[in-house]
């Protein structure tokens, strides 16, 4: 069989190379009259920094598998060594316990990495596709090319998984990477900027700590793509921003996670599963349960299974207990204590503000107008509201934004199918909570108000990758090709039309 042409390493159209220049010299207007600056954005702090990585990918130098492995193994050690460093500065940053920590932070990213490391020569390769009869004797295929240079921001609650999983596929998809912490979780955000950076190529992979208003000037710059997790109302800001540049992004976004609990469950399996979800890192987790649908009578057996559940994982007093963790600062530390005046107090409710500790907590009577129904909890606190039946379940659900998962419990899994079809969420777990994050081959992803775009696996390569549509055809054959070149006629078009029709299947080519 041809093998497809290796296409020598592309400039993308507008790139030249002026824009390698210093972003002093195009400041001083050194640019050659009519060549186009892609990264440089005169005066702005940044643009330096972002014209350095995009030279160092357009020399090209990303692109090789064994560049990308070596830069993929390099991270691998990273985790390997400073593992320790990570549980200690999410300890300090938000009390997050060793185990939660090594588990969300460390293995999640080890499994995300040696994933992409056992596939990646795979998922790099072109993919041929069909042909039609004109273009039988070419080659087809979709090349897997990196973006160019992306930018990666990150919210506080899984700092260092939320920023190594996007960047281990913009790696494997040959990009240059900016990256950004947040400001809120500094201790995890010194060991990004002062540790990660010895790992990697600083040539291709940089991280910048930056707050609103440096991000602010950051955004300005053009990316080539802008892959952001964090709130709704900043991914606006973010989407705007990149709207300027025409910039591609993914959002991860969150929301409210609805957990309907249907009557057939077993009480004390899904008071453990709803309340390890729903507590793991103390409720600041974007796909946590934010509040069960049931029936009065299950919220009657309900509640005593999760006080039991509550007392199993963090002893009577959760406060002195080693696996619960806290809030990560004052301001959101008030906001979800102000939560706790919606509906009624049924377990826990106790506050520290020093310690910034609010007990796991379940508040039952919610009503759908209450603060706590208004906006993502954020936090330690599980709402019940109660309904009729699954119908009006699945009613409540479909009424509201799209959340990022939706979380169905049943013993019979016709119901749970019946949730699953009848409404739409970025994902969808049944009879477990946040266990489909595991997974490194499904895509994770918000859909409306809960985010755009996906990640995990292979879908995070494919989220850094531009699947361009590559055609390499013969430069024979000229005869045949002029059966579609003016002067045009009936006959011409009968023998076009047969020659690039796509049919129904079964439909005979007819002249
Ligand atoms: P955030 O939106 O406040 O901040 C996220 C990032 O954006 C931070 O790095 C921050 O420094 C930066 N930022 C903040 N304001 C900015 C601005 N005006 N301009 C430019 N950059 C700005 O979010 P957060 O409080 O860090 O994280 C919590 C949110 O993230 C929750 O809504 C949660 O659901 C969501 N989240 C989603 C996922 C997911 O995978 N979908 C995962 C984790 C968290």
């Amino acid at each position: 069989m041809q093998q497809p042409l290796q296409l020598p390493v592309q400039q993308p159209p507008g790139c030249g190379k002026s824009s390698l220049l210093s972003s002093s010299a195009s400041a001083a207007g050194a640019i050659p009259k009519g060549s186009v600056v892609c990264s440089t954005v005169s005066g702005n702090p940044y643009a330096g920094l972002v014209s350095h990585l995009r030279a160092a990918w357009l020399s090209g130098k990303t692109r090789p598998l064994e560049y990308r492995v070596a830069q993929l193994e390099a991270l691998g050690r990273f985790l390997e060594e400073k593992k320790q460093d990570i549980l200690e500065a999410t300890a300090l940053d938000m009390g997050k316990p060793p185990f939660e920590a090594e588990f969300s932070e460390v293995l999640l990213c080890k499994n995300e990495l040696n994933e992409a490391l056992n596939n990646l020569s795979w998922w790099m390769k072109d993919k041929h596709v069909d042909k039609n009869l004109a273009t039988q004797l070419d080659l087809a295929f979709i090349r897997k090319d990196p973006y160019g240079v992306v930018l990666i921001i990150g919210p506080w609650n899984y700092p260092i998984y939320l920023l190594l999983v996007p960047l281990i596929g913009a790696i494997a998809a040959g990009n240059c990477v900016i990256i950004k912490p947040s400001k809120l979780t500094k201790n995890s955000e010194k060991l990004m900027e002062e540790v990660l950076p010895k790992y990697l190529d600083k040539d291709c992979f940089a991280v910048v700590t930056a707050g609103v208003e440096e991000t602010t000037r950051l955004l300005e710059n053009k990316f080539d793509y802008i892959f952001f997790t964090g709130s709704p109302s900043v991914g606006r800001i973010i989407m705007t921003a990149a709207a300027k540049h025409l910039t591609p992004v993914t959002l991860e976004l969150g929301g409210k996670n609805p957990c309907y609990v249907s009557d057939t469950c077993d009480v004390q399996n899904v008071a453990r599963r709803v309340a390890w979800g729903r507590f793991f890192n103390a409720g600041q987790t974007c796909i946590a349960p934010d509040y069960v649908l049931c029936s009065v009578e299950m919220q009657e057996k309900l509640m005593p299974a999760l006080r039991e559940a509550i007392t199993e994982f963090y002893g009577s007093e959760p406060r002195n207990s080693p696996d619960f963790a806290r809030i990560v600062g004052d301001k959101q530390f008030k906001r979800v204590q102000a939560l706790l005046s919606s509906g009624r107090v049924a377990i826990g409710g106790q506050t520290d503000e020093k310690e910034r500790y609010i007990a796991p907590t379940v508040l039952v009577d919610v009503k759908p107008s209450d603060p706590a129904m208004q906006e993502e909890i954020f936090g330690p606190i599980l709402l019940i509201i109660t309904v009729a039946n699954m119908d009006e379940a699945i009613d409540f659900i479909n009424s509201r934004e799209r959340p990022l998962v939706v979380y169905a419990f049943s013993s019979d899994n016709k119901e749970v199918n019946q949730v699953l079809e009848r409404t739409s969420s970025g994902g969808f777990c049944g009879n477990d909570t946040l266990m489909h994050v595991t997974l490194t081959s499904l895509p994770f992803g918000g859909i409306g108000s809960s985010g755009l775009g996906m990640f995990h696996g292979q879908f995070t390569f494919d989220t850094f990758t531009h699947h361009r549509g590559c055609l390499q055809r013969g430069t024979g054959l000229e005869p045949i090709n002029t059966l579609r070149y003016p002067p045009y006629s009936t006959h011409k078009m009968g023998l076009v039309r047969t020659a690039t029709s796509v049919k129904r299947r079964g439909e005979c080519f007819l002249l």
